[in-house]
This record gives C-alpha cells, structure tokens and sequence, in this order.
C-alpha cells in the first residue's frame, strides 16, 4: 500500500488572484498522482482568470497576465481536473483554501462536487511537529529537507506537499505506542474530525507491521529548540582589576581577536570604566549612549569580572526580546571566548511560560472536564511534552498560535497552586529545574516584565547587582505590572479552580470530595457551590451592567477604538455599578469563610491524595483574597497617586468591560524595593536624555529617592560620523498636523513621489493607525503600477514579516506605527529614507497621561513641559535612531511636522537630534537634498 494506506493519492495546489472563493478566480492549478506502485502522474495548467492578476500576485508567484492570455479558461480546465482527481484521496497544505475555490468554481459551473477524502499536510504537521518554527510549506520542505523549486507555482507546491506527506506519514508510522495511543485519545474526546481520519488510516496500517519505521530525518535548524543555559557552574575566582577590564576595550583588546568590527570607541571606554567604578563604589549609574557605542560590551564585561571576583551574580535586564536573545545568544558566547575564565548564565522567563506537569497530568487523565477547544489545545500540549527539555510554552508555535488562552491558563505553572514538594513531578518539575540552577549562575538575563513582577526575589533569588538595559522602559513596565484590572474572565478563573460544574465537573473541591470518599462534609460542599453559582450571578450583572452604562454614557458600541475613562467616586458609571460591586464583594467573602470552615473541618489530611488536594486549595484560596482586595481597589478609587480607569468590551456583544488602576509614582516603589537592597545597578539607553538633561528618567525610575552620592550620570554621544552619514530635512511647506485632511494629502503626495523619483528603503512612522490607514489606501494601487512594494501595519502581516520583507526588498516602503519606533534594526539599503510624520505626543486623554498630569499640576509643576513633551522627544529619539545603524549607514530623514521650527517646544525636540536640521520651502528642496545625499 502506498502513502496513508492507499492505492492512488493526489497532492494538489492552486494560486489565485486573492483570498476570497467567491470572487477570486484560480491562475494555475498544479497536482501529482502517486500510485501505490510507484507510478506518478502529473496535471500542470494556467488558467486565463479574464481579469488582470494583481501586483502582488504576480510578485508572489511570477504569474503574469502575458503567460495567462492564451491560457485556457476554467470552464475547460475544471473538468479535466475533476477527472484526474478520480476517487484518489486528496492532500493539500492549508487545505481548506484550495478546496473552497475547488468547491465554488465546481458550483458556478455547475460540475459534481468531489467528495474525496482529504489529507491536509498543515494540520498534521502541527500535531507532529509542534515546535517547527512555522508550519508553511517552504518551512516544512525544509525542515524534511524535501525540494520546493519555486515556491508559490502550483506544480511545484504540490510536489512538495507530497514530499512532506510522504515524511509525515513515516512520522505518523514510528510514533511509540502509548504516545500514539494517548494523542488518539485525546483527539476522538476533542472531536477533531480530520485528525481521526489520519490515526485511523494510521491505526489500520500499523496492526499490519511488524516494525514501525524509524521517524524522519529533520533539519534541526528549523525546529524551536529554546537553550536557557550558557557554560557550567564554576567556582573559579579572578581578581577584579579596573586595568584589565580596560584593556578589553582598547587597541589589541582580546575582542578582536573574535569581533569583526571591532574598533576602539572612546565612548564604549567610558562606558565601561564607569561601570567598572559603579560596581566598585556602588553606584546607582545612568548612562545614555549612543547607538553604535557598543554598550552590551561596555557592561557585560565589568560585570562578569565584578561576578567571578565576588562570587556575585548579576542580572541583566532588557525590555525586548530581541536584545535578551541578542547578549544571550551573540553577546555572552563570544565573551566566553575571550575571557579568562568560564562563567555560568542562565536565560530566564516568569513561572507562567513553563508547563505545570502535575495540573497537566490531571487533565490529560480526564480531558472531559474542558471545553472542547481546549480539549483541541491539549493535542498539542500532549505531542510536545514528550520531547521538550525546556517545559517553556513558547517552543510549541503550534500551541501558541493557536490554543494558548484558557487551556494555558489551566496548565501553566502557577506560584500559588504550586504543591511544591508534595508534588509528584517536583524532581522532574521545569520550574524547579530552572530554580536550582539559579543559585548556581553568575549572570541572569532577564526581562523587564520578570524584574518587576519578582521584586521579593521569589525567582531570582538574592542579588545585588542589575544592569538595566532599554531603561527608558522600566517605567512603562513597572506602571503596568504594579497596577491591575478586574474582569469577568479574571473571577471566572479563580472560581473555576476551585470549582466548576460541568457532566464531568472540574475545580480542586471535586477531586477533594471524590477523594474524600464519605459523605461527611457534603453540607458544606453544597454550600460552597451555591456561594460559586452565586457568584456567578452576581459576576455576569456586574460586569454586564458596567458594560450597559459605559455604552449610556461613553457610546463605545460607535467608537473605532476601545474606550478608556477615568473615573471616581463622581463618575456616573461607577455610581452606577458601585451597590453590584459591593453585592460582589460580600458574596466573594461569604465563600472565602466557607471555605475556611471547609478546610478547618477537614482537619490533617488523611491520605497524600488528600495532603496534595489540601495543599492547592489553599492556593485557590489565596487567589480568591487577592482577588477580592483587588476588586477593593477599584471599588474605592480614593487614593491620590493612583490611576483608576475602565475599559469597555471590544465587540459589541461582549461584557468584558474592565475596572483598572495603576500607581503614578513607581519609582517610590522600586527605589524602596529593589535599589536599597542593590549593592550597585546601571540604567542604560540609546535615549534617556531630554536635550542633555536626565532630569526627567532620574525621576521616572526613582533615582530621586536614593541618597544623591550614590547617583551618577554619564552621557555619551554616538561614534557615527552623523554629519556626513544623515541629512535631517524640516519640510516647512507642509500644512500643520492640526489641518488633518490636507496634511493627510500632502503626506500621501510626498511620499508618493519620494518613493517613485528615487525608490529608495523608505521607512514612514505615524502617530495614528488611522492616518496610517489613509495614507495606505491612497498609496496602494499606484504603487502596484508602479512595482513598489507597500507594507502597512496592520495590513501586510505580523509585524516579524514586515520587517523580513522590507529588509529583503530595498526598494519598499513601510508605513508603521506605534512598535516601528522603537526596537528594530534595519540595516544597509533597506532603509534609506526615515519620514515622521508627526511629534509622538501621548494621547493626551489616555487615563494614565491625564492622571499624571493633574498630579504635576497640583504639586505647581507643569504637565507639558515636565511629562508630556519629555514623552514624545524620547519617542521622537527613538524613531530617529531606526535610521542609522552602523558606520556605513546612510540616510535621510525628513520630518514633516513643522511644529518642530514654529513652536516654543519644538527646540527640545531639535537639541535631541544628533545634527541640526535643514528647512526646505518646497517639495523640489526635499528631492534635492535626497539625490545629494543618496543619489
Ligand atoms: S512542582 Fe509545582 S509547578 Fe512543578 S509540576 Fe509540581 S505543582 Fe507544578
């Protein structure tokens, strides 16, 4: 028998002018017979669509409207498929794509529909292979190393598709017994009807064979495998010399021995004397510096010498995942080349992305007590379990693309359910794994998220030394995770884990009643489920309620964008929610005592079944006071530097309206918190800085608090020859920002024409998704005739695919917003020409930018001058600093919002660019600074 166990199968692939069945029409058609003897068949054929194929059609496939003119049309194309198709049983990748234009084009035309059965490669792979990095085709023909000529050609995806097939199947095949018995299992109680058909092809297969074939040989590369550890633990010991760390950055530095680039750099000197003296007098250090100073370096080795000499761990913070990949994965690994000892460092996530093996256990044991998508979700989780080392979530792209919300929820790992050593799989638990190795590295790298939501060192444990880098977003950080919100989903959760009703009910009192085995406590257990039901109630009105009366008063079912408001006592909304909250409030109590009383009266657990359900009730207890004194907080929106908002649902039938608040000071916090216990910490960034001046950051991360002898700031400009490598360009012909519509237009022309004359890398940053949008609309089909490739947030894919295709194809335009001003790096020729459209002032009724503001005014301060426009020049910066990367980087950079020259504020904005700006009084002046410059 041939692949999946049958006489003839047919891999098949269609391109088509676009997405939509009904009104898109198929190019090409593309298939390959396999019969169970080996013969092969194959069906290649354009068909002429009678309309023009769309740019980014031709681009994707090289289809073109000249190759489809003598093309046959469908009506004579379909038939002849149909024919070749016979009763074979069909595989496709993605599938359900290529069916539903088989299917409709079957019906205009009035053919039988086929009703062959279907493979889909896509949906396979993502059982089979959870951690590839994507499940696409070229991803996967990689990955099995099976060839794909040309990608986007329908005769060539299908020979991969049955390529890929081919090696799932083996996979399929080689799968151990109780592996192949559980995920059978799981997928007939999650109904997943595609994948019972694959198990029982494979099912019928395997009773006839001896031996199962061994699984496919893969390309690792192409698989997520997360490595969290760097070297071995060590014990050796060096002499901590300032002399020696110098010498690292200095002509002959061992770093060049193994850097490329490596160039000595007055600033990253500096830099790393500073921290060197830091550490030795325990400072609270601030430094700026520029891009291209080298500053990873500039600290990682003061610090790792500091580490090894003091038997000291540091840990190391970053804001984006890209730069604690970036010293993880690069930094860290050429250091231990080049220092003369070994060090042991650790990359760490919060508990919540690991796996909880023991609350996975119980639902892999009773999948019934979930919904049926995430008894769909547990396939995945169950697929990947058996193979990852890491137990880190965020290995398995299948999961999390797909699953990840409330099965994770029950099955992540969570400090308060946690049994610890009562736990069954505590020796083999990832999060212990992770725990024991801390206390044996030297440097932690770290997020901002962990730092923060860790301040009591739960985690990380005892340290005294932190270096954080992209400083300019702890405070952004800190707002959010030192506040909170209470929703519907958040009671929900907590009520679930302690009880759920369901045909086969779930929550921590069943297994306890079920383990209990008498009826002893009965009486209470009813009362406790009434108290839940209760709840649920009480719940359900006062989050439907708040919903209601945020629609009376704030109309957010008319609004484009999800409403915030501030509130307070005053508010008409809270006045009107306020008597169902406090009804909330007493009848989350009332189960909070039973609760009490249940646990008193069942004494010292009996059994370790007992001993462990005991255990996680009263983690589910203390979740249920957390909860009840954070829904105290925003019932009492009383205190003065705390920020209390509500958001309305996002979809009109939804009650997931949110009471929130945040802490205005948090650098009271984390100086209290974090930096009296620290024996010395950096802050380092590109942009902490307003016009020389670290006033504003001092403040924000709560230096201010700290004795001012231990607080020292160090700017170092960038080592980029800016005034031959950028040209800052003012277009002072502009209308202002205020006139909306007619900057919209003249931004739209001007980028337009830019692009066209000179068809450059072309970066443009806005404000406003939806002055971005207008511009994206009116660029789109011009530049389609024109063969520029336009990628739009929100409109050309995940913002990782943006930025691959902007930097593959030179000749793009990008229009971003909020996440392109910051944090990406687009070297070379893919970016040339950087537009901002407009000063990134805060919105400036966002609750948290009003509260802030009202507080600056009530101590005599000035909101504008102190907090707001401080705001927008550190995103000003950042957006500037995309630009140029490296020495060799050359670009332009035009602002259009002439505020910039007109304006009193504007000159905090200037002094921060790195060289001064020219004006140019019309669009020709624009051009020709442009072909100066880049020609
Ligand atoms: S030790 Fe805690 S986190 Fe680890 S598996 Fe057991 S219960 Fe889960």
């Amino acid at each position: 028998m041939g692949i999946f166990g049958q006489k003839e199968v047919v891999a098949f692939d269609f391109e088509t002018t676009g997405v939509d069945p009904g009104f898109d029409r198929i190019i090409e058609i593309g298939a390959v017979k396999v019969f169970d003897d080996g013969r092969r068949e194959t069906f290649k054929r354009l068909v002429n669509p009678q309309r023009p194929v769309p740019f980014y059609v031709k681009q994707l496939t090289g289809i073109d409207d000249s190759m489809l003119s003598e093309a046959e049309p469908i009506e004579l194309v379909l038939p002849q498929f149909l024919d070749f198709l016979g009763d074979a049983l069909l595989i496709g990748h993605n599938v359900s794509f290529d069916l539903g234009f088989l299917f409709e084009n079957c019906r205009a035309l009035g053919l039988r529909i086929p009703r062959n059965r279907v493979v889909d490669t896509l949906s396979l792979a993502r059982v089979l292979y959870p951690t590839a990095v994507n499940h696409q085709l070229e991803t996967l023909a990689a990955l099995f190393e099976v060839e794909l000529v040309r990608a986007h050609r329908a005769y060539y995806d299908a020979l991969a598709t049955l390529g890929v097939a081919e090696k799932l199947w083996q996979k399929l095949l080689s799968l151990p017994e109780p592996l192949f018995d559980q995920l059978e299992e799981l997928i007939f109680a999650a109904g997943a009807s595609d994948l019972e058909f694959y198990w029982r092809l494979a099912r019928e297969h395997r009773m006839f064979r001896e031996n199962l074939p061994p699984p496919p040989k893969v390309n690792s590369d192409k698989l997520v495998v997360l490595q969290n550890e760097l070297g071995e633990p060590t014990s050796e010991s060096v002499d901590f010399d300032p002399d020696i760390v110098e010498a690292y950055f200095s002509e002959n530095s061992p770093l060049g021995t193994v850097l490329k680039n490596f160039k000595v750099r007055s600033q990253q000197q500096d830099m790393a004397a500073a921290v060197t003296q830091a550490f030795i007098d325990g400072e609270l250090l601030m430094v700026e510096a520029g891009t291209g100073v080298g500053k990873s370096f500039a600290y990682l080795v003061p610090a790792l010498f500091w580490s090894a000499a003091n038997g000291e761990k540091v840990v190391v913070s970053t804001y984006t995942k890209a730069l604690q990949e970036q010293l993880f994965f690069k930094d860290l690994p050429v250091l231990r080349k080049v220092l003369p000892f070994d060090f042991y460092a650790l990359l760490l996530k919060g508990k919540g992305n690991y796996i909880c093996l023991y609350r996975l256990e119980r639902y892999m044991r009773d999948p019934m007590s979930l919904t049926s998508r995430e008894r769909e979700g547990l396939i995945y989780i169950a697929s990947w379990i058996s193979e990852t080392e890491s137990g880190d979530i965020s290995e398995n792209t299948s999961f999390i693309n797909n699953f990840r919300y409330s099965l994770w929820e029950k099955v992540r790992a969570d400090g308060h359910t946690c049994i610890g050593k009562l736990c069954p799989y505590y020796r083999d638990c990832f999060v212990y794994k992770i725990r024991r190795k801390i206390s044996e590295a030297q440097m932690l790298i770290v997020n901002h998220a962990l730092l923060i939501s860790d301040l009591g060192g739960a985690i990380l444990g005892d340290y005294s030394y932190l270096i954080v880098d992209e400083a300019h977003k702890l405070d952004v950080v800190a707002v959010e995770l030192l506040g909170g919100e209470i929703s519907i989903w958040r009671v929900k959760s907590v009520l679930d884990g302690i009880y759920k009703e369901a045909a086969v009910p779930s929550g921590v009192l069943s297994y306890i009643m079920t383990a209990l085995g008498d009826q002893s406590l009965d009486e209470q257990f009813e009362r406790i489920k009434a108290n839940i039901s209760f709840i649920r109630e009480c719940a359900d009105k006062f989050f439907s309620e708040l919903a209601l009366n945020m629609e009376l008063i704030y109309h957010w079912q008319k609004q484009k964008y999800q409403v915030r408001k501030r509130y307070d006592y005053i508010n008409p909304v809270y006045k009107s929610i306020k008597d169902r909250g406090d009804e909330l409030i007493a009848a989350l109590k009332s189960l909070y005592t039973e609760l009490d009383i249940f646990i008193d009266n069942l004494g010292e657990p009996q059994n370790e079944e007992l001993r462990k359900y005991f255990e996680e009730l009263k983690g589910e207890r203390a979740k249920l006071m957390e909860l009840m004194d954070d829904l105290l907080v925003v019932l009492s929106p009383d205190e003065p530097d705390v920020v209390y908002w509500m958001e309305s649902p996002t979809s009109p039938d939804s009650i997931d309206a949110r009471l929130c608040w945040a802490p205005l000071d948090v650098g009271q916090v984390l100086n209290t918190e974090l930096y009296e216990r620290l024996g010395a910490a950096v802050f380092t960034s590109a942009t902490l800085a307003i016009a020389e001046d670290f006033s504003y950051y001092l403040e924000r991360l709560g230096l201010v608090y700290a004795p001012r002898e231990r607080v020292r700031t160090l700017l170092l400009g960038s080592p980029y020859d800016y005034e031959t490598q950028l040209r800052i360009v003012v277009t002072e012909f502009m209308p202002s920002p205020r006139e909306l519509e007619r900057f919209i237009d003249k931004t739209s022309a001007l980028v337009r024409e830019t692009s066209r004359k000179f068809r450059k890398g072309t970066m443009v940053l806005f404000t406003s998704h939806d002055s971005l949008r207008q511009i994206y609309e009116s660029l789109y089909y011009d530049f389609q005739q024109v063969g520029i490739k336009l990628l739009g947030q929100g409109f050309s894919g995940s913002l990782a695919a943006i930025s691959r295709t902007f930097i593959e194809d030179v000749e793009s335009v990008l229009l971003g917003t909020e996440s392109f001003w910051q944090g990406i790096d687009i070297p070379g020729k893919s970016l040339e020409l950087l537009i901002l459209t407009k000063l990134p002032f805060p919105v400036p009724d966002d609750p948290y930018i009003e509260a802030m503001s009202e507080r600056l005014q009530r101590c005599g301060r000035s909101p504008f001058e102190e907090f707001i426009v401080p705001q927008a020049v550190i995103r000003f910066r950042q957006g500037v600093g995309r630009l140029i990367r490296s020495e060799t980087d050359r670009g332009v950079l035009a602002i259009l919002d002439k505020r910039i020259i007109t304006m009193r504020y504007g000159e905090k904005f200037i002094s921060s660019l790195p060289k001064k700006p020219e004006i140019a009084k019309s669009l020709d002046e624009v051009y020709q600074i442009v072909a100066e410059h880049l020609g």
